[in-house]
């Protein structure tokens, strides 16, 4: 073969892989440096492939065969983070029936719409945290790394595991002859040797992190909303189970006492939280547990629960008990130093709509460059990625986003990202 044919053939491997073949220079009016908190003016960030290979003072000039990007008008940072989304579906009136009319394929094709909005809404990664079709978000992983749909990087939980009856038990509320007992293939856990089970039959299905359900939750079919549903037994066997596998552990938490029990037994973040009391917050800042908030679903729901028959009869209380609650519980863990990481629960209310967490974080206290550092380097700090993503550094993967105008003055333009780059490729550029 001559060189110019293995040139050829390499440029169809690259393309095929979904690697971009241009060298950009962007040229950014404002960047924000997300560790030390500070603003640099007039930089310039050069990418190679999928990295970024320097951060310069000044616009310089082009080297051959760079594209020049000009961002100087727009405040440049880190693509953002969600730690806490569900790509595999998205609520609405018909959420509880729609699985028995929806096949897997069809919610595989609608999750790459949801997919594409979280992208282009400027989350370049996202953590997935419980599927509602099995197998769903970790074949859209794939799909995405692979470079057959647009979609942001996706660390994927796989199904979530719950104990009978508990909150991700997939047959709450069925029928009884319909129920059956899941197990742990399907999530379902009773003891330490199942819960073993559970996590390395994720690890076999090709999980990323681990989910749990250790309290009631709002929108099961079941009645309590917040009681604790696993034993410290149970979790030290999860969480020493993760381990062998370099699993980070979430679990869902509403309750106080769940939320000890999974603190104590060494698992890195506690998701909406909201009946957070100062012991937990203590064993927390303690333990170094991570708090992801998703208070933008605490919001959705208290709204949703004051339409009638939007939830069924044994939701509605639980979504308007519980919902109204969380920027509240925000606000004391912020103000009480617990690590806070950046999380909405996308799909329980519409994907895309990620951005609006930041305006209530600094709404409940936040300043908003804090709210900017939860969604970039705390997001790859709980993810043990921050050699990789979460700041704009050389050697990091080029995944930045930008927004028109100063979101340090005016937070809702996190609402509304104009320019988005993931793994040195383009997206969105207005
Ligand atoms: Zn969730």
């Amino acid at each position: 073969m001559n060189k110019m044919k293995i040139g050829l053939v390499l440029l169809v491997l690259l393309q095929i892989n979904g690697v971009a073949a241009t060298d950009y220079l962007i040229h950014a009016g404002r960047v924000l440096d997300v560790k030390q908190l500070e603003v640099n003016k007039s930089q310039s960030i050069r990418i190679k492939d999928n990295k970024i290979v320097a951060v310069l003072d000044g616009y310089v000039q082009p080297k051959e065969g760079e594209q020049v990007v000009d961002l100087k008008s727009k405040t440049v940072m880190p693509g953002l983070m969600d730690m806490h989304v569900h790509l595999s579906g998205q609520g609405s009136k018909n959420s509880y029936s729609e699985k028995f009319f929806m096949n897997d394929t069809d919610a595989a094709l609608r999750s790459t719409v949801f997919a594409k909005k979280t992208l282009y809404a400027g989350f370049t990664t996202v953590r997935d945290l419980g599927e509602h079709y099995k197998g769903l978000p970790i074949s859209l992983r794939k799909a995405i790394e692979r470079g057959y749909i647009e979609g942001p990087r996706i660390y994927a939980s796989g199904k979530s595991i719950a104990t009978t009856g508990g909150h991700a038990d997939p047959t709450n509320g069925l029928r009884h002859d319909m129920m059956g007992d899941p197990g742990p293939e399907r999530g379902v856990i009773n003891g330490p040797a199942e819960a073993m089970k559970a996590v390395r039959q994720r690890y076999k299905e090709g999980a990323d992190v681990i989910k749990l359900t250790v309290t009631g939750g709002v929108l099961s079919l079941a009645k309590s909303g917040s009681n604790p549903q696993f034993t410290e037994e149970e979790l030290r066997a999860v969480v020493e189970t993760a381990k062998d596998y370099d699993f980070v552990v979430a679990v869902h938490a509403h309750g106080a006492e769940g939320m000890k029990r999974a603190v104590r037994a060494g698992v890195d973040s506690v998701e909406h939280g909201t009946y957070m009391d100062n012991e937990t917050i203590r064993l927390m800042k303690k333990n170094g547990t991570y708090y992801v908030p998703t208070i933008s679903a605490g919001k959705w729901v208290a709204e949703k629960a004051a339409e009638a028959g939007y939830y069924p009869k044994v939701v509605q209380p639980k979504a308007a008990a519980i919902g109204p609650k969380i920027q509240s519980t925000f606000a004391k863990a912020y103000d009480k130093g617990v690590k806070i990481a950046f999380g909405t629960d996308a799909g329980v209310f519409p994907h895309g709509l990620n951005g609006r967490e930041f305006r209530y974080m600094v709404e409940a206290g936040m300043p908003a460059f804090e709210a900017i550092q939860s969604a970039t380097l705390n997001t790859a700090q709980l993810l043990k990625i921050e050699d990789q993503v979460g700041t704009i550094e050389p050697g990091m993967l080029a995944d930045i986003v930008a927004v028109n105008g100063d979101p340090l003055k005016d937070i809702k333009l996190m609402e509304s990202v104009s320019f988005v780059m993931k793994d040195g490729k383009i997206y969105k550029n207005q």
